[in-house]
This record gives structure tokens, C-alpha cells and sequence, in this order.
């Protein structure tokens, strides 16, 4: 299986799936047609299968147009969110398997930046929309905040090599709000060196490990004293558990750093 980021709107990435022995091929999320249709027309490929993480525009924008190219393609996305174009419902725990693909992937269902926002695991990757960003995490917008702890705490327990493919090169800006909170730590020091370079030249720097995230993502590392403490000195009160730590964290970065 080989993964590939097509880049779309301002930044977005649009994951494309393939295989060496088929031309059948599936995309992650396409806000937009073009780039999709771009690659596949150029290199033969034949679109089988759409994974929709979440209903926002610019993860769902480009569905109609590839039905219509590609008839028969199946969308595979959560029954729960008004996203009007999925072929086959998926909920949580659900097994699914890419037609024509032979790959299989469980759905994981992580809501809190949207209601009903599924993840899709298998073969040791993770899709995982706008839930967790290399660095940070999604906005809460008609999710809870209880909701998207709960879904970070799940994430948290996956196999730490375990590649996390994001919607959003957000990288850069999310290390930078997480030196705001660990202004000590050198790993993540050295990782907001090692983005800056590659976003100077144009490489994406996702995916990254869960092991990375574990050592330098704030949203992961509720449970450590730092972490706490530093969300605490935000709060100006003693924080009880992972939701009133994620919660602090998420409300400061929502109003004091973006
Ligand atoms: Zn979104």
C-alpha cells in the first residue's frame, strides 16, 4: 500500500491510496475534485472507494464531481452527519474493505470536532481527519469537549508506530502553541526545527508516529505534570481529570495563540 498527500486549497491534503498490483485506488477526504481527477487521469487509475472522515466542506466538496467521473464508487463515511453522498454507512467498530483493493480498515468513531467524526485504522496508519494534527488537535465545533477527550484518549491507546495521516498542514503553528505549554522541552524543540525546514521547502510533515505525538503533542500528554500544571497556571484553578485538562488547553489556544 502507498500513501500520497494531494495537496488542496490552502492546506489541505487529500490522502490518495494504491496499490502496485491494481489500478483500482481510493482517496481520504476530497474537498476538491481536481487535484484527485489530475493524478488519476495521468497515471491510469481507477477510483474505487472514497473515505470521508467528517462532513465539512472541505472534506466532502469534490464527491459529486468524482461519482459522476467514476460511477460506482463507493463513499464510505459516518451515518450519523448529514453527509448526503455516502453509499455505505459506517459506525464504530465497523470492518470495511476497499473494493478491488484488498486492504481492510476498522472505523473508529472519535466525534468532538464534529459530531459523528470516524477515524479509519488499518494496516498501521491512521486516518484521522480533523481530530488529531501532527502537533495539535481540531477545533471543537458541534462536538463537546468531553466528547473529543474521550476520542484523544482512544487515539492515545493505539500502537505507538502507528502513522497518523491528518487533514490539515497545521504543523508549524500547532509545535509553536505547544512550546507555549512545554517551553522546556527539547524534543519539542527539535521537532519545530526539523517542520521549519520542511515546510521552507514545500514537504509535508505529516504523517508523523503516535510515538512523536506522545512526546510532543500537548492534547496527548494530558497526564503529564507539566502539562497539567501548565493548563492549571492558564485556568487559575486545580484541574481534575483528561477533559478539564484538554478542555483548558484547547480554550487557551482557541483564544490566546490562534
Ligand atoms: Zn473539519
Amino acid at each position: 500500500m502507498d500513501i500520497e498527500p494531494l495537496r488542496a486549497f490552502e492546506d489541505n491534503y487529500i490522502w490518495l491510496i494504491t496499490r502496485d498490483d491494481t489500478d483500482a485506488c481510493a482517496v481520504v477526504d476530497p474537498g476538491d475534485e481536481e487535484p484527485v481527477i489530475s493524478v488519476l487521469e495521468k497515471r491510469d487509475l481507477r477510483l474505487t472507494s472514497i473515505l470521508v472522515t467528517h462532513k465539512h466542506y472541505d472534506h466532502t466538496g469534490g464527491i459529486d464531481a468524482l461519482k459522476k467521473r467514476y460511477p460506482g464508487v463507493e463513499v464510505f463515511g459516518p451515518g450519523n452527519e448529514s453527509i448526503s453522498q455516502i453509499s455505505r454507512s459506517v459506525e464504530d467498530h465497523q470492518q470495511i474493505s476497499l473494493p478491488g483493493m484488498n486492504l481492510d480498515f476498522e472505523v473508529l468513531s472519535i466525534p468532538g470536532h464534529t459530531e459523528g467524526h470516524v477515524a479509519y485504522l488499518g494496516n498501521g496508519v491512521l486516518f484521522c481527519g480533523d481530530t488529531l494534527f501532527a502537533g495539535g488537535c481540531g477545533r471543537v465545533f458541534t462536538g463537546t469537549f468531553e466528547q473529543m477527550s474521550a476520542s484523544l484518549d482512544r487515539i492515545r491507546k493505539l500502537p505507538p508506530e502507528t502513522q497518523l495521516y491528518c487533514a490539515h498542514e497545521y504543523t508549524q503553528a500547532n509545535v509553536g502553541f505547544g512550546l507555549w505549554v512545554e517551553p522546556q522541552s527539547e524534543v519539542l524543540k527539535q521537532r519545530q526545527q526539523s517542520v521549519e525546514a520542511a515546510v521552507e521547502q514545500a514537504i509535508p510533515t505529516v504523517p508523523s508516529s503516535l510515538q512523536q505525538e506522545l512526546d510532543t503533542n500537548p492534547f496527548l500528554r494530558v497526564e503529564q505534570q507539566n502539562v497539567i500544571s501548565a493548563a492549571e497556571q492558564w485556568a487559575g484553578r486545580p484541574l481534575n481529570n483528561n477533559a478539564e485538562v484538554f478542555t483548558a488547553l484547547r480554550r487557551w489556544k482557541d483564544r490566546d495563540y490562534d
